[in-house]
């Protein structure tokens, strides 16, 4: 669960960066945060991150109130987030595997653990047989899968996606917020800041507009859902024909 209650951040500069945002995004929820540059977005990502602190309001993170939360206690915080980045990063000496199971290592989570846990997130973004290649070898699609299996390993309540599919093939972005929404329908609450209109108006759902530091959109819009889609799998338009038919 995310909640800001009259948060405002303003930087040492004075650049007041986030002006009285209140929002809350409840557990299992699924959130686009959309604005243009400047908006505030990034501020807010690092704001529940802790990276940076509120200069007013209260901000809870996952049960953790981040004000009254002491520096030692910051990677238990952290634990419960997982990150998928623009610019994937991921570590270029590690295949997909390694890149995945170095995030459950630093934890020193139990081997046995691990080598249940990691064949596990490959297979749900679909990876298997590239589990042993390296990052160079992987378009852009299936980087930015790996990025959100390791987003997934630790069982995070929490994914924020910041601009997933910022560098990926258009018709691959679909994807992309599909494997996040399948995520997503198994309880992970998802966050996803993007500046691409047309992947929030094809998904809809709750969508967060940022402008100038402010919230001034908040609400559930109707997603543009192709007909064809609602076609259960294995049933063919030639038998949905016959069965108008019959
Ligand atoms: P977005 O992610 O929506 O592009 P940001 O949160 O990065 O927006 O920036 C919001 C505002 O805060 C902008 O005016 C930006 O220039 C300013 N800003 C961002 N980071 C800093 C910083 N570290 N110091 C001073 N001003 C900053």
């Amino acid at each position: 669960m995310v909640e800001l209650k009259n948060v405002s951040v303003t930087y040492s500069s004075g650049v007041d960066a986030l002006n009285h945002v209140s929002l809350k995004i409840n557990d299992g929820d699924f959130a686009f945060v959309v604005g243009s540059s400047g908006a505030g977005k990034s501020t807010m990502i690092k704001l529940l991150l802790k990276e940076i602190e509120a200069t007013e309001g209260t901000v809870v993170v996952n049960g953790y109130n981040l004000s009254k939360l002491r520096r030692s206690k910051i990677p238990n915080l952290r634990r419960t987030i997982g990150i998928v980045f623009q610019d994937f990063r991921l570590i270029p000496s590690m295949t997909v595997y390694e890149n995945i199971a170095f995030v459950l290592r630093v934890i020193d989570a139990p081997k046995s653990y691990i080598r249940k846990r990691v064949p596990y997130v490959i297979s749900l973004v679909g990876l298997q047989a590239k589990a042993n290649n390296y990052p160079n070898e992987l378009s852009g699609g299936e980087k930015q899968r790996v990025a959100i299996a390791r987003a997934l390993v630790n069982d995070p309540k929490l994914i924020i996606a910041d601009e997933p599919t910022g560098n990926i093939d258009p018709e691959l972005s679909y994807e992309i917020v599909e494997l996040l929404m399948g995520i997503n329908a198994c309880g992970t609450t998802i966050l996803m800041v993007t500046h691409e209109h047309d992947l929030v108006r094809h998904f809809g759902g709750r969508i967060i507009n940022i402008a100038k530091g402010e919230i001034v959109y908040d609400d559930i819009m109707e997603g543009e859902v192709l007909y064809e889609e609602t076609i259960a799998p294995g049933v063919d338009e030639d038998m949905m024909e016959d069965a108008d038919e019959a």
